[in-house]
């Protein structure tokens, strides 16, 4: 199962289509604009992390 990359791939960051490269960006401008996004939080997962590490339960239902 190798990850082959199709030739009409397309670059993440910017939408042009990527040469027969093993990165899927464009240029390796768009791959450093990528990371930053990463470390910047732009691709911050939509939704809510884990509230509290200790485990605090959410809905308290502590049906006796
Ligand atoms: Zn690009």
């Amino acid at each position: 199962m190798s990850a082959a990359i199709s030739k009409n791939s397309k670059c993440p960051v910017c939408g042009s289509p990527t040469a027969a490269e093993p990165d899927p960006f464009c240029s390796r401008r768009c791959a450093d604009v990528d990371l930053g996004r990463w470390l910047g939080g732009n691709y911050s997962i939509p939704g809510d992390p884990a509230e509290d590490e200790d485990g605090v339960p959410a809905l308290p239902s502590n049906d006796n």
